[in-house]
């Protein structure tokens, strides 16, 4: 989803938001039911949480360096989803949240690559090519969108119906 903005090569060396601090469950991605059982048919030993009404990986103890790599991820070939990964997967470093009852679009600082480019061609990247289906996904998945953090910068607001681009 972010080809137009980042060469995926720079995504394959980096896999950063593949691997999490072991105790940050709310970082992993919302599992829908559908990925669900992808996951469960490539992998069935695969535990789930549930965190805000969504399901998670529950992590395993954290590495060296206090990570835990993603239950999917594969070291040699990345996601064993590979198209079918989640779409908070698809969509970070950017995310889908709720602020006084809108839904919104944000950017995490934690992906460089990203945090290296032009703020304005950020936000339009964010406006142009993934607001309309980052809310499509929020309305079809509402148990799927975080709760806003005000760390997180508002790239883009939803209309009252959560469709449309304000
Ligand atoms: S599901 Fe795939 S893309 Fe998402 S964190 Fe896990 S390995 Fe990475």
């Amino acid at each position: 989803m972010l080809r137009a903005l980042l060469r995926p090569e720079t995504c394959a060396e980096c896999r950063q938001c593949c691997a999490f601090d072991g105790y940050d469950v709310w970082d992993t991605p919302a599992i829908v039911p559908e990925v669900r059982e992808k996951i469960l048919a490539l992998r069935p030993e695969t535990v789930f949480l549930t965190v805000g009404g969504s399901a998670r990986f529950r992590l395993d103890r954290p590495d060296a360096d206090g990570l835990v790599p993603c239950p999917m991820l594969d070291a040699a070939a990345g996601c064993r989803l590979g198209a079918d990964k989640p779409f908070d997967c698809a969509l970070w470093p950017f995310r889908v949240m709720a602020l006084d009852g809108r839904i919104v679009l944000t950017v995490d600082s934690l992906c460089e690559a990203v945090a290296a480019l032009p703020f304005g061609e950020i936000v339009a990247f964010a406006r142009d090519t993934l607001a309309a289906p980052a809310f499509a996904y929020a309305a079809a998945h509402p148990e799927a969108v975080r709760p806003y953090d005000p760390q997180l910068p508002v790239l883009v607001w939803a209309d009252d119906a959560g469709k449309n681009i304000i």
